[in-house]
């Protein structure tokens, strides 16, 4: 037996025992003719105390001990005269009878406690050390959790786990596909899943009605802020259901989640929103709820869910007069932010990221309104815009103009801004939301076609069938899709549809997506034939993994939920991967690199 106990496991009942140990030394001390030592393992640390007066050899051993060497030790638990309630060994020590070495460890990199000296990129390159401390420990421990909670859960209710293929053709979720070249099958690829749409839906007509998996997905995208090309889903599908049993039944699952996991009991049933309404008061298609704040629309055209209103116009103010909206939104208790605060966000807003050209304010104070427009209103005309965001003595009103999506969008970002600087925005407080009724597609200019918002299995809804099936592209534009997301503090967590499972109705998606009856029938033709066998109703739904990790981590990244991620060049800076094949290597694969040397 290499160990009678773990370090993280002995407790002041256990003074008195003779131990076995064995794990990495973290530090070691020296003070008062004693030697202290640190032992770790991924249970916990052990305090190890040495009288350097008492075993000339076991003395010279501890004396060669380095940082991060493996070693076994013998002792006896003793109570600890100062103790350390920071560690939940902290009230016992061992003293040491014998130290045995197992393997000597080079002086690693970086120092491998929770706060580390080692940055970002070196730690990257070690993640095998990386993966020793604390804060990664913990994360890894709630990743498995996390899992096994979701496969418990999902098994309690019939669903199925089935493994999917990775070597496929591929799947169109809108992003690139990674490839993989056949040597078997000169000049053809697989591709990578981007998800397992198409099997999910195969298995529904297999007739497996509740199907999960916790499965790998792989998209080549430029790798936007804390993106993976390779990360996981909690993947769902289920057979004869509606919208609302695959709502009903993923609420339980994210409960059981937070119960389980958290030890948190979210009560009643999760609010829900359509998305012209988050768009409208939110700005976002997954607002965080958490705190108000909503947009309030100060000129706007009416359409998509919007008011028909214009407190703005014919005040000879040009910004407002030519603008297609006006939106604000209200700071609550933010009239002391002062003028150069002010100006500072409207710099804020300026950047690109954001697009707005500029930033009214209103200040509303007991004594009346005071705004950086108040050359073209009234005191009354401004009291009117602050009101329709519900502003009172001691409220700041942001307020910006143009097109319309692109300044709710601005709003958007500008709402989540302020909620993050007034601390709004607590990561231990949790706001889940349902947001449905998204658009079916969405019209792109530069190429001149429509893309799926979804993709393209998702089922319109069947009051806009007449629309779906029109030749005039404004009323295809209006088609909502049967379509839901799980937005959880203003991240997307989830998402999913009620599939098409007619297969007249998906030949006619792929036909309004621009496909030719060929290439429809040569990338999709399985999917289409499938359903001529008596498919069912069907919908489902994915969870990003790693991220509903994060955030129950209460991080922001979700590199730090993946034992070996990759960079943001997605590169593997501890294999350095990808590399180059040797030609003999590219040669049985029938390829040549186009690459200048
Ligand atoms: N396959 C979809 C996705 O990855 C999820 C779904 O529709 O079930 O976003």
């Amino acid at each position: 037996m290499y160990r009678s106990h773990t370090c993280g496991q002995l407790r002041i009942g256990n003074a008195g025992e003779k131990v076995t140990l064995a794990g990495w030394v973290q530090r070691i001390r020296k003070m008062g003719g004693m030697s202290f030592i640190d032992l770790r393992d991924r249970y916990g640390i052990t305090q190890l105390v040495v009288d350097d007066s008492v075993s000339h050899e076991l003395n010279e051993t501890v004396e060669k001990l380095g940082r991060e060497y493996v070693v076994q030790v013998t002792g006896v638990v003793a109570e600890r005269s100062s103790k350390n309630s920071k560690i939940a060994t902290g009230d016992v020590e061992i003293k040491l009878d014998t130290l045995k070495v197992l393997n000597a460890s080079v002086t690693p990199p970086f120092t491998i406690e929770d706060e580390s000296d080692g940055g970002e990129e070196l730690r990257a390159k070690y993640r095998y050390l990386d993966l020793r401390r604390g804060p990664l420990k913990k994360a890894m421990e709630l990743r498995h959790r996390m899992g096994q909670e979701t496969r418990k859960y999902l098994d309690s209710i019939g669903f199925m786990e089935i493994e999917t293929p990775f070597l496929i053709k591929s799947t169109p979720e809108g992003a690139r596909d990674f490839v993989v070249p056949s040597r078997m099958n000169p000049g053809e690829f697989y591709a990578l899943p981007q998800s397992p749409q198409t099997f999910k839906q195969l298995l529904m007509v297999s007739g497996y009605d509740r199907y999960f998996q916790i499965v790998r997905c792989f998209r080549d995208e430029d790798l936007r802020a804390d993106r993976q090309p390779e990360f996981t889903q909690i993947d769902c599908e289920m057979a004869f259901v509606e919208r609302e049993d695959v709502l009903v039944t993923f609420e339980g699952m994210i409960k059981s989640l937070f119960r389980n996991v958290l030890g948190k009991e979210i009560e009643g049933s999760f609010p829900r929103m359509s998305y012209s309404d988050a768009m409208k008061f939110y700005g976002s298609d997954k607002p965080d709820i958490r705190f108000g704040m909503k947009i309030g629309e100060l000129k706007s055209d009416g359409r998509n869910g919007s008011d028909n209103i214009d407190l703005t116009s014919g005040k000879d103010f040009v910004v407002f007069d030519s603008a297609e909206y006006v939106g604000a939104i209200c700071v609550k208790g933010a009239a002391f932010y002062t003028r150069k605060q002010v100006d500072e966000l409207t710099e804020w807003v300026k950047r690109p990221q954001i697009g707005a050209k500029g930033l009214v304010y209103i200040r509303v104070a007991e004594d009346g309104v005071k705004s950086s427009v108040d050359k073209f209103y009234s005191a009354r005309e401004l009291e009117a815009m602050a009101n329709r965001v519900e502003a009172t003595a001691g409220d700041l009103v942001l307020i910006l103009a143009g097109d319309k999506k692109k300044t709710q969008e601005a709003l958007g970002t500008l709402r989540i801004e302020m909620g993050n600087r007034l601390g709004l925005r607590q990561s231990d407080n949790y706001a889940p939301l349902w947001v449905y009724d998204f658009p079916l597609l969405e019209w792109d200019q530069e190429t001149g076609r429509f893309y799926a918002m979804h993709h393209p299995f998702t089922a319109p809804k069947p009051e806009d069938m007449d629309k779906f099936y029109s030749n005039d592209r404004e009323q295809i534009a209006q088609v909502a899709a049967n379509a839901y997301d799980f937005v959880l503090n203003g991240t997307e967590i989830g998402g999913g549809s009620i599939r098409i499972h007619d297969s007249n109705i998906q030949k006619r998606m792929f036909e309004v997506l621009g496909f030719s009856a060929e290439e429809a029938e040569y990338k999709f033709g399985f999917i289409i034939n499938a359903f001529k066998y008596g498919a069912p109703p069907h919908g489902g739904i994915a969870f990003g993994f790693d991220r509903f990790c994060a955030l129950f981590g209460g991080q922001e990244t979700i590199r730090d939920y993946i034992a070996f991620p990759k960079n943001n060049a997605g590169r593997d800076v501890m294999l350095d991967a990808p590399g180059m094949i040797d030609d003999s290597q590219m040669e049985e694969l029938f390829l040549k690199s186009t690459l200048k040397k």
